[in-house]
């Protein structure tokens, strides 16, 4: 069992399209986005993770991410492919192919906390299928929009037979666990922010704690 930090990038560099509200606030910099590169490659209990399926994702970090020979997975909306600015279906191979991974982020960008079942249906089994249609393999892993979820949300997910689900709750995760706390990345965020955040998460008080705050939340 090993202690991991994963890491959540949104877009990076200057944004090509209309933000979302509060998106601005996970858009970061080229420049930091690739100090922060530089420092997790000598990290191995680092993970990196993008949601969304920016076009960034293959213009800027695909690039980044092979030339510091780092691998990563993308959390794409089904809902979203093709759309301007935004990976299609050819760019989403192309990151399959330079060994990188492909996961789920739903298939409108909308949250899975008190979702209607319908709709969790689209979310997560209708969108995986249109993603694995393009990929032409399986999708293991979803990662929740806005790190929202409640607990019918993890039961779907868990019946769909995701292998892991990624939340935005902060803090440490242990790689073999189902559900994975990520640590967003914001505009804020350069390469020391995160060298201290990762040093401030490799105590097992600090996780012994959160973990009891965690499983309040999944029950709630
Ligand atoms: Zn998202």
């Amino acid at each position: 069992m090993s202690t991991i930090i994963n890491l959540t990038f949104h877009g990076i560099g200057l944004p090509q399209r209309h933000l979302e509200p509060g998106e601005q606030q996970v858009w970061i910099s080229e420049k930091n986005f690739l100090s922060i590169l530089d420092l997790v490659k000598d990290r191995p209990n680092v993970r990196l993770t993008f949601d969304d399926g920016n076009i960034s994702d293959v213009k800027l970090a695909l690039p980044a991410l092979i030339e510091r020979d780092l691998v990563a997975e993308f959390f794409v909306l089904a809902g979203f492919v093709d759309k301007p600015n935004y990976l299609n279906a050819e760019y989403i191979r192309s990151l399959l192919e330079a060994g990188l991974k492909i996961g789920l982020h739903g298939m409108n960008h909308c949250s899975w906390r008190a979702a209607k079942n319908g709709d969790l249906k689209e979310e997560l089994f209708v969108a995986r299928e249109k993603l694995q249609n393009i990929i032409n393999q399986n999708i293991k892993n979803a990662a929740c929009p806005f790190g929202e979820y409640d607990r019918r949300a993890l039961k779907t997910l868990k019946q769909a037979g995701f292998k892991h689900v990624y939340t935005s709750d902060r803090g440490n995760a242990n790689e073999n666990d189902w559900l994975q706390a990520r640590n967003t990345v914001t505009c804020d965020d350069n390469a020391k922010s995160i060298a201290e955040l990762i040093d401030n998460n490799e105590g097992m008080i600090f996780r012994s704690i959160r973990r009891s705050k965690l499983l309040a939340k999944r029950l709630r």
